[in-house]
């Protein structure tokens, strides 16, 4: 990815818990299927199923994986626009799985943001720039209108905007425009942490390089927390701090940046990683491309023991009987997969 790099505060070296902004134990969100004239549940999709990770404050943690691995599933779940099946979302010291509704809007959505992939579907085509970006502090009952006014320049001089454009539609803006009034948007309520779902999947590749700089300028500017999902490996390893690989609703390797995609141990990121195309320059090295054989099982019937036997090279017999355990191989890198 071209563009100037900012050099990101470390907030990684110190691993007290209390750095943790965010621990997640055992996520699972399984949506009920439905069937026949009564409606009776009669199976589920496990969209997510026991996801654990914890995030620093100051970092960006990616989730990557292929369509319908569940991590667009997890990051709504980690904002609970869907309610957890079970497990624990542990947010600034606090399990904000089962508050309820009304406390969750007070403390929690003002802390936790959502940027989207599709801007345009996200905004309100009925309404200016100026009134997309008061509703949040309206609704939050934040500032009189005088300092409402204010912010609302704040957040537009933040994310490069003209302010010239206040009283302008969606409609009216590109798509890189759309996103940079997402971010903005997101921002309105000072949040702690901002959960970006795909947010440049739908730009050309030029204006994808000036979105993430501009989200790294501000992580840097109002030292936000970031858990960035995406499919694409490039834009995840330019953002991301360490990196969290899904498949079907599990996370099969978990670790650095730099120890994921130079060391990837997991069977299944060791694929991904081979079809990502190696620069050419001096040393280099082209990797063996990994082709995955079947397609992605459905999440409504995922195999037994290990979730990726059905597809994995490696694969024992053992695999497709236990489930392997989600453990630390090497310092801070986790894999879940009997070959260590
Ligand atoms: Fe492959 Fe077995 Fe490891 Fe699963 S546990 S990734 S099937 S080797």
């Amino acid at each position: 990815m071209n563009g100037t790099t900012i050099e990101k505060k470390s907030l990684l070296k110190d691993n007290r818990d209390s750095d943790y902004i965010l621990e997640v134990n055992d996520l699972k969100k399984h949506f009920p299927i439905k069937a026949g004239f009564l409606q009776k549940t009669v199976g589920s999709i496990k969209a997510v199923d026991g996801l654990s990770f914890k995030v620093k404050k100051g970092e960006t943690i990616g989730l990557v994986g292929e369509s319908g691995c569940g991590k667009s599933t997890a990051g709504r779940t980690l904002i609970r626009l869907y309610e957890p099946t079970s497990g624990e979302i542990i947010f600034k010291g606090r399990n904000i799985s089962n508050i309820g509704e009304g406390e969750l809007r007070r403390s929690v959505r003002k802390d936790i943001q959502m940027v989207f992939q599709d801007p345009y579907a996200s905004l309100n085509p009925r309404k200016t720039l100026k009134s997309i970006l008061s509703e949040p502090m309206i609704t939050h009952n934040l500032y009189g209108s005088k300092e409402r006014q204010e912010k609302i320049q704040d957040l537009l001089d933040k994310v490069g905007f003209n302010p010239l454009f206040i009283n302008r539609y969606p409609h009216e803006f590109s798509g890189g425009q759309r996103q940079r009034i997402g971010i903005a948007r997101a921002l309105a309520l000072n949040p702690d942490m901002i959960i970006a779902d795909e947010p440049v999947s739908a730009l050309d590749v030029s204006i994808q390089a000036q979105i993430i700089n501009l989200m790294e300028d501000l992580q840097e500017e109002l030292d936000l927390t970031y858990v960035f999902i995406s499919h694409d490996l490039s834009v995840v390893r330019h953002i991301s701090d360490r990196v969290g690989v899904m498949y079907l609703g599990k996370i099969m390797e978990f670790a650095s940046k730099k120890d994921l995609y130079e060391e990837p141990l997991h069977p299944y990121t060791q694929a991904l990683m081979s079809a990502v195309p190696v620069p050419k320059r001096k040393g280099a090295q082209a990797r063996e491309r990994i082709i995955l054989k079947g397609d992605l099982p459905s999440p409504a019937n995922p195999p037994q023991g290990c979730v990726f036997h059905t597809r994995c090279p490696a694969a024992t017999p053992m695999c497709s009987e236990q489930i392997p355990s989600f453990k630390e191989v090497k310092k801070d890198h986790f894999v879940a997969c009997h070959l260590y």
